[in-house]
């Protein structure tokens, strides 16, 4: 089954989420359905927040099979801030170009609750610092200047009229 996708500015999409204390049944299947979700939206990454549950869960894909992630968080980040123009499935039609560090450190547990440490570089970097973002209620319009923000006003009205 796959999960409606809640866009901006979905008020979900702004909470912290919660730690996963306890990975149940219920979780685990909420984990493979947003997997399915992201499949079948073509994205590479889903959080939580994204199908509008608040909790500390993220599921990435870049081709490289399947990586699910309880409560992930980044221990460190190393490299060249590198510009890449990123999307996200809940801002539909927005590419933008953001500068994140290309390695970092990430902590966060599997379904069988085992702690596990993914060290990723480039596009995995990049895609599992967008998802632990969405945790924080941060968006990628939050991570541009004022003057990018400006140049994009437009679209960000038009996806604030279609989701309100
Ligand atoms: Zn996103």
């Amino acid at each position: 089954m796959t999960l409606p996708i809640r866009t901006y500015p979905d008020e979900v999409l702004r909470n912290k989420s919660k730690v996963v204390k306890d990975i149940n049944g219920k979780i685990i299947t909420l984990a493979e359905q947003m997997a399915e979700t992201m499949y079948l939206s073509r994205g590479i990454g889903l959080a939580a927040p994204q199908v509008g549950e608040s909790c500390s869960l993220i599921v990435v894909d870049v081709g490289d099979g399947l990586v699910e992630l309880f409560n992930p968080t980044i221990i460190s980040s190393e490299g060249l801030l590198a510009p890449y123009k990123e999307g996200c499935l809940s801002l539909p039609d927005i590419t933008l170009e953001i500068k994140r560090p290309d390695t970092v450190f990430v902590k966060g547990v599997n379904r069988n609750g085992k702690e596990i440490t993914i060290e990723a570089r480039d596009l995995m970097a990049r895609v599992l610092q967008h998802e632990i973002d969405h945790l924080q209620g941060t968006l990628i319009i939050d991570r541009i200047s004022k003057a990018h923000r400006q140049l994009i006003r437009g679209k960000l009205k038009k996806l604030r009229q279609e989701n309100t």
